[in-house]
């Protein structure tokens, strides 16, 4: 019998869990192993079966902007529970978290709540599809927006074709307007343009990517995307459900300053609850029933717990100096690493911004997903157990963003710069 409590409890989820897991990152395939199943978390911590506990990089891939279990969050919660845990009818919670995204983002006037980021981007695409009255929608490798049957698309086999279905049980005829191009590539996506402009209802964007590591559109690139998607009447959707309210609490296009005309939202606008959401103008958003044509529904809808929990979570990240705290610990930690690395004589580099950082085994940046998958995953693989090991939990995989809460302490990034120097010197 073995004392590994993950293990075990691996075992038996595996028999009642396809994988033994509820979304397929967590598996540890990537990396090998236990994956870690996590009783509890507070703060910047979170502890496993076995009690060992871990500083916490992930934070729910994003959502933990505040770290576990911030006080005045929990107690939002706790109230909005005694009061109900769903209406199926409208609340005046949903009211203001709708009123709070708008203040918070300029481009967006009107927002409709969902449950879940997938369901976010997918309606999005169906209102683009009904705005424009056009089929065709353009996405880029290694940008992921969730599992909805027309993004679950990979390239094609050249510029003019239209993509293949990354998953079984997609039907061909589903992706067949999908056209996928490569992150940061001007010349591809004017030529894009010319062959397809007239026809796109939508180019959708993770305006700074996390589902390829961290990789960020340049400005000319988004630039020329926001240009070309006016030029040909085409509507630009940031996807910014991990990087919104988490690079700045503008996201991304507060960073890049670019107005897109749909943007879509999840993670932090949920603080750890399933909320997401998309908006954009009046003129767009009226589109959406029961006002105009395009359907889109949801019993879980603006839950009430969910929203009272986002609503928490968005008024602590809005005090004065939030983000220019998060951002120093980020750098102070991603500098940290690099430093660590270059003194282990590792090709390594970093980028960050706000609470959301990547680090790749590259002497350059990375600017799109093909470069960052010839990453040696054997080092990769033996940098994350390392850290794992001594109690320094990253994401379990290669192509995927790190996170930093307001809840890490210095001390907390000092020992992860002191744990990483330790492992990188094995490596
Ligand atoms: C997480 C994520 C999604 C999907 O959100 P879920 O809530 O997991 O369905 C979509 N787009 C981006 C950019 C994401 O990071």
């Amino acid at each position: 019998m073995t004392t590994d409590l993950n293990l075990s409890l691996f075992e038996r989820a595996k028999q009642c869990i396809p994988g033994g897991v509820n979304s397929p990152v967590r598996a540890f395939k990537a990396v090998g192993g236990t994956p870690r199943f996590i009783k509890k978390a507070q703060g910047a911590y979170f502890w496993d079966a076995n009690d060992q506990r871990y500083i916490d990089y992930i934070g729910s891939w994003g959502p933990m902007i505040l770290g576990h279990g911030h006080p005045v969050v929990v107690e939002a919660v706790q109230k909005a529970v005694v009061d109900g845990f769903s209406f199926g009818a409208p609340t005046e919670r949903e009211v203001e978290l709708a009123e709070e995204i708008i203040k918070i983002v300029p481009s967006i006037e009107m927002v409709r709540l969902v449950s879940s980021g997938t369901e976010a981007a997918m309606s999005a695409i169906r209102l683009a599809r009904g705005v424009t009255g056009r089929n065709k929608i353009l996405k880029f490798e290694g940008c992921y927006h969730g599992h909805a049957d027309a993004l679950l698309v990979k390239a094609g086999s050249g510029l003019a074709t239209f993509g293949q279905s990354t998953s079984a049980g997609v039907p061909a005829e589903v992706v067949q307007h999908t056209l996928v191009l490569p992150f940061n590539d001007i010349e591809q996506l004017e030529q894009a343009f010319e062959l397809h402009g007239k026809d796109l209802a939508c180019l959708m964007i993770e305006p700074i990517a996390g589902n390829m590591n961290f990789v960020r559109a340049s400005q000319a690139f988004a630039n020329r995307c926001r240009e070309l998607c006016t030029q040909y009447g085409a509507l630009l959707v940031f996807d910014e459900v991990m990087c919104g309210f988490r690079v700045a609490l503008g996201g991304a296009q507060s960073v890049l300053k670019i107005k897109p005309d749909i943007t879509v939202m999840g993670k932090v606008i949920g603080g750890g609850m399933p909320l997401a959401a998309f908006g954009g103008s009046k003129a767009i958003m009226e589109h959406m029933a029961p006002m105009g044509s395009v359907y889109q529904a949801g019993t879980l809808s603006g839950n009430p717990v969910a929203t009272a929990c986002g609503l928490a979570t968005l008024k602590e990240i809005q005090k004065p100096g939030f983000f220019d705290q998060l951002s120093q610990k980020t750098q102070t930690l991603t500098q940290g690493w690099l430093a660590a690395a270059k003194a282990n004589g590792l090709p390594f580099s970093v980028d960050s911004e706000g609470g959301m950082f990547g680090f790749f085994m590259f002497d350059e940046l990375p600017q799109n997903y093909a470069k960052v998958m010839t990453t040696n995953s054997q080092v990769f693989n033996q940098l994350f157990h390392g850290l794992l090991d001594n109690g320094v939990y990253i994401a379990p995989a290669l192509y995927e963003a790190g996170f930093v809460s307001a809840a890490h302490t210095n001390e907390d990034i000092a020992t992860s710069i002191e744990v990483a120097k330790k492992v990188m010197a094995g490596l």
